[in-house]
């Protein structure tokens, strides 16, 4: 197996060197626009405790929106079912910081994937906690998965979401207009920007992952970290919402469930088998790591990992 999966890894990283350095860095977050958009990496974490890396694996990048998957796990964990009376589980259809549906929706974000849902996931792990508390909760909770106390965040980052983040501010008013938002907006924007700007490599973000792939339990150290029931749901929201509005195209050409950050990182799960991490800077036209995405797509292929 080890042979099959390193090949498989070099025949994906030959696939996409041609198109290394395609798509545009995120801009809008200043200190994001200065990483390299050549850089590449990829790291497949299997249940089964293999490990196979290739190009800039090791290299810390800013996982942005893939921490919503990670949040999501303790806001569920923490308050349960009663999260999906603030936060739906539908696809958008619109951009990951679309403010238009929920007027419409009375402040109930489509699912917890995009900005306004993640700030509503977030202001529950507020509750009780001061902003420090829950970024450290957070941090730590990253740092255990990853198995690696090494995981941090870039506080250049974070500085940089908070100064150009009148967008997610502007969300996080009009939900707690509605009543949808029990913490202060500043308390709430605080620890989503820090959530944000956390930087892990893409071993870490597998190694973080793996627990998705694997029914909910840490195959290496055996611990049960959520539920299987509640995995497999966390999967479906990633399947179904992961990828902002391309989500169903990520679905028809990767057809694993997946969370896409506009640092260029991308985490899949291909369930019962391994946990896969990719990372390249040069985004598409909806936010979506370039490259990455057809990593992925000829990884699937080439495993016959697809969910489908
Ligand atoms: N921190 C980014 C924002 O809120 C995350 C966006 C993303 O990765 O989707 O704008």
């Amino acid at each position: 197996m080890k042979a099959d999966l390193a090949e498989i890894v070099a025949d994906v990283c030959s696939s996409v060197e041609g198109q290394i350095g395609s798509g545009r860095v995120a801009d809008y977050i200043p200190a994001l626009s200065r990483v390299d958009p050549r850089k590449f990496g990829i790291a497949i974490m299997t249940c089964d405790g293999e490990t196979v890396c290739a190009g800039d694996a090791e290299e810390p990048f800013s996982i942005q929106s893939v921490s919503k998957v990670f949040t999501l796990t303790l806001a569920l964990e923490r308050v349960g079912a009663p999260l999906w009376d603030r936060v739906g589980r539908e696809p958008t259809g619109s951009a990951f910081n679309s403010i238009v549906q929920l007027e419409h929706e009375a402040g109930i974000p489509r699912n917890p994937l995009v900005n306004a849902g993640a700030l509503v996931v977030t202001d529950t792990l507020l509750d009780g906690k001061n902003p420090s508390q829950a970024i450290n909760d957070i941090v730590a909770f990253l740092r255990l998965r990853a198995d690696d106390p090494a995981v941090r965040v870039d506080a250049e980052v974070a500085q940089s979401e908070s100064e150009t983040g009148d967008r997610n501010a502007s969300l996080a008013h009009f939900m707690r207009s509605f009543g949808n938002l029990n913490g202060e907006v500043d308390d709430v924007l605080s620890v989503y920007f820090q959530q944000c700007a956390i930087e892990m490599s893409c071993r870490q973000l597998a190694r973080a992952g793996l627990y998705l792939a694997h029914a909910g339990s840490d195959p290496i150290s055996d611990e049960q970290i959520v539920s299987e029931a509640r995995t497999r749901r966390i999967n479906a929201i990633m399947m179904s919402c992961g990828h902002y509005d391309a989500s169903g195209d990520f679905a028809f050409h990767v057809g694993l469930p997946g969370k896409s950050g506009v640092g260029g990182g991308i985490l899949a799960i291909a369930p019962r088998r391994a946990s896969i991490a990719v990372w390249s800077p040069g985004l598409n036209d909806v936010g979506n790591s370039l490259v990455g995405s057809l990593a992925l797509e000829r990884l699937s292929a080439l495993t016959g990992w697809s969910v489908f």
